[in-house]
């Protein structure tokens, strides 16, 4: 069955430069050429694909011009869905996108899902679907890291190391199944040596895949970090700082950042999701209170937490208290208001917070943010090793097929060390080849196509 034409506006709403309006399926060349109008007088089977022509849009049944546009047509496969595709660009802003979408609308496409562009390039098999995974992680990339990698997955490279996998499991269930079903013809012999080697390497390359997705998650959702400290030690001070624009509220009144803002900040490529919380402490006043409740619960979510404290001013009651609830996480412990001179004792928060480093700062000067920054970079390199090179996984779903193809290739593992037939075996590596095959899409449920494709916007 035929595909039906389905038709987006693919830029953001609002105003702005242009407007795109997106058309793709084999009614859309039918479906532009009743409304644009090109300049040049050519007909619409002379426009050449992939070619910007300057025309009118022409709405028939009113008889008036909607807005001047570019029309470019794609011809399949040649286009992002691999069918035959129409953008036009218009004049960005409300009214006129969405006059010329009704018009394509009303002419026999019908609109588009969010993501079905995209859904389509898949089941046309332009692309697969880490690929596909990938066009959202290229929109939502957090910094320019977090874009490479997402880059490179769009090229396929993922997919190229997960096919070489499957592709290595397939030859060794082939091989055993050619020994079950022609055992007296002149094959090779699967021996479970052969087939022992396989299986140890192809657990190897996935383990390989799996330690680097700790970097690759961190890169594709950022790090979730909380500020803590007790009230006026500078936490929005230093949100601020780190920010570098004027975002967080700073009072000189102790408690008063009540909201929970969320922001991104970059920190050499590591997209930092940074929650400026209310001030940890005992408090009757119930909306402080929420506040601080909510700041426990942050503390326990976070992956990472720099705790500040006013080095200007003496160790205190709440400062215990807090030290108490994070010792156990990955933390950095921040003296503020340097500026003012040191006074805390450092030895004493040294004591409470064993093996977590010190980094002095003045939130109001805008000094050792740089420093702090290195800090945090050096703190989460260190725990997940390089985000330079090589091959990331990024998407969680990934790293659970992963995990569930290695536990698969284990139970093989098991069964051809106590010699349990080989169709067993082979069962089991079968398994974890569609494991695998669910990154690709080659194996994949409907469900989770549906799932995946339901976190694009419209247009793509
Ligand atoms: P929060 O309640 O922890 O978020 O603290 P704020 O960021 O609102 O800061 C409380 C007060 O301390 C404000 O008056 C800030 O200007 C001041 N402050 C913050 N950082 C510094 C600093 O590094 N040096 C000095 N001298 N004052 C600071
Ligand atoms: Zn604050």
């Amino acid at each position: 069955m035929k595909e039906d034409t389905i038709a987006a506006i693919s830029t953001p709403m609002g105003e702005g430069g242009i407007g795109i309006i997106r058309i793709s399926g084999e009614e859309s060349f039918n479906i532009a050429k009743k409304l644009f109008y090109p300049k040049s007088k050519i007909s619409f089977e002379e426009m050449k694909p992939r070619t910007m022509y300057l025309g009118n849009i022409y709405d028939d049944l009113e008889k008036y011009v909607v807005d001047e546009v570019l029309m470019v047509k794609f011809k399949a496969p040649n286009s992002y869905t691999a069918e035959d595709m129409v953008e036009i660009h218009s004049h960005g802003g409300f009214t006129a996108v969405r006059k010329i979408l009704n018009l394509v609308l009303r002419n026999g496409a019908r609109l588009a899902q969010p993501g079905e562009f995209t859904k389509r390039a898949f089941i046309n098999g332009r692309i697969d679907l880490s690929q596909a995974e990938a066009v959202i992680d290229i929109i939502r990339a957090k910094t320019d890291k977090a874009l490479k990698v997402a880059v490179d997955q769009l090229k396929g490279k993922i997919s190229e190391k997960i096919k070489e996998i499957m592709d290595s499991l397939l030859s060794v269930i082939a091989l055993v199944e050619a020994n079950i079903d022609f055992p007296e013809e002149e094959i090779p012999e699967a021996s479970p040596d052969i087939i022992l080697k396989n299986i140890s390497y192809n657990i190897e390359r996935l383990n390989y895949l799996k330690e680097k997705a700790g970097a690759g998650k961190i890169l594709r959702e950022g790090i979730s970090t909380v500020i803590v400290g007790k009230p006026n030690v500078g936490k929005s001070s230093l949100l601020n700082s780190l920010l570098m624009e004027k975002r967080a509220i700073v009072t000189e009144i102790p408690g008063t950042t009540r909201d929970v803002i969320e922001e991104y900040i970059n920190v050499k490529g590591i997209p930092i999701k940074i929650i400026d919380t209310a001030g940890i402490r005992d408090t009757k006043d119930p909306v402080e209170k929420i506040g601080v409740e909510r700041a426990m619960e942050k503390v326990e979510g976070a992956e990472l937490v720099l705790f500040v404290v006013d080095a200007s001013g003496e160790l205190e009651e709440e400062d215990y208290k807090i030290m108490e609830n994070i010792k156990e996480k990955r933390l950095l412990i921040i003296f503020n208001k340097i500026d003012l001179g040191q006074k805390i004792d450092e030895k004493k928060v040294k004591e409470h917070l064993p093996g977590k480093r010190v980094v002095k700062i003045s939130a109001l000067r805008d000094e050792g943010i740089e420093l702090l920054r290195e800090e945090i970079y050096e703190l989460i390199v260190n725990e997940v090793g390089s985000l330079e090179e090589g091959i990331i996984i990024t998407a969680q779903r990934h790293i659970e097929a992963i995990n569930k193809a290695i536990e698969s290739l284990k139970e093989a593992k098991i069964t051809v060390e106590n010699n349990l037939p080989m169709e067993i075996s082979a069962i089991y590596i079968r398994e974890a080849w569609e494991y695998l095959g669910e990154i690709t899409g080659d194996s994949v449920k409907e469900d989770i196509l549906d799932a995946i494709f339901e976190n694009f916007c419209i247009g793509k």
